[in-house]
């Protein structure tokens, strides 16, 4: 990844841009680089921005920063975990930074949370100092594995009540993530009344990659859906989860006096923007009509 500086190579004149599709850019004021290395997976960059402070980016996509990362962590999570009845027992399948755990964890019916991430690099320096997000990586609830999600997927025996596919995009080893065969094993692993959740991409600059999740997903699953949340820092603004379940429905399941009666406090989440987020724009909705 490029931080960039003029002829000065003044702080301030520092800036990290992510390259959108070749078509587009993003671009952060930079004031320190923390962390950079090659890890055996992806390239790993943790830099202190002046806008969006802490930001995390692999492969030099943006992952996540202090300034917004609730409005992901807060939709990845307690959407599914409010439309199950009784989720105890969470899967979350990649989520290195910590933020999905975190969010889980905050929910005192949860037994027990195993997180699958392939990249140890990426733990190790989310919780050297990336702390809002990895501030509950050592709940003992939390049982936190250094591996292959697809392989855990694959040869576990377990049953969650919910799964979250906290993903990077389909590229390198989570290209698998997004393919037939891992959604028919998030199937087995599912419990009668499970729920799935996955990062699923952005129906403006990723429409295909969308399209071609939900396909897959519906390869395993008869229930899915689609829901949207506005992040400050990814391409385009709109972003989008895929929910798959074995027969709850996100909306007339939802129970929404669970909300009020958890006593959790959110910064992005509230029963109407649950509802809202499976308003899709009708651009967004007939792509997926074909399907
Ligand atoms: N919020 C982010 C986003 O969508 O931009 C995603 C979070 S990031 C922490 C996703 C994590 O998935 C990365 O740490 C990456 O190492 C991990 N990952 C990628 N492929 C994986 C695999 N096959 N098994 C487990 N974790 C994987």
């Amino acid at each position: 990844m490029e931080v960039k500086t003029n002829d000065t190579q003044s702080p301030l004149d520092m800036w990290v841009e992510e390259n959108i599709e070749n078509i587009a850019a993003n671009k952060f004021r930079v004031l320190e680089s923390i962390y950079s290395k090659r890890s055996r997976f992806q390239q790993v960059d943790l830099v202190r921005t002046k806008g969006h402070g802490l930001m995390l980016f692999l492969d030099g996509l943006v992952m996540c920063s202090e300034r917004d990362e609730f409005v992901y962590h807060d939709m990845i999570t307690h959407v599914p975990m409010f439309v199950h009845p009784d989720p105890r027992r969470v899967l979350i399948i990649g989520g290195g930074d910590g933020g999905t755990a975190r969010e889980v964890l905050r929910h005192k019916g949860v037994e027990h949370c195993t997180m699958v991430e392939i990249d140890g690099d990426v733990v190790d320096v989310c919780k050297e100092y990336f702390h809002q997000t990895s501030c509950s990586l050592g709940d003992p609830r939390l049982d936190l594995r250094i591996e292959d999600g697809v392989r855990f997927m694959a040869e576990t025996d377990q049953k969650f009540d919910v799964v979250m596919i906290d993903s990077t995009d389909p590229i390198g080893p989570a290209t698998p993530l997004f393919g037939e065969a891992f959604y028919k094993d998030v199937h087995r692993v599912l419990a009668e009344d499970g729920i799935a959740v996955a990062q699923g991409e952005s129906p403006f600059y990723q429409a295909q990659a969308q399209q071609a999740i939900l396909h897959n997903v519906r390869t395993a699953f008869s229930h899915t859906y689609m829901y949207n949340y506005s992040n400050l820092c990814y391409p385009g603004g709109l972003w989008s989860f895929v929910m798959a379940t074995k027969g709850l429905d996100p909306l007339a399941d939802f129970d929404e006096a669970r909300v009020a009666a958890s006593g959790l406090e959110f910064q992005y989440y509230n029963p109407a923007l649950h509802r809202g987020a499976f308003a899709l724009p009708e651009f967004q909705r007939r792509l997926y009509e074909g399907l």
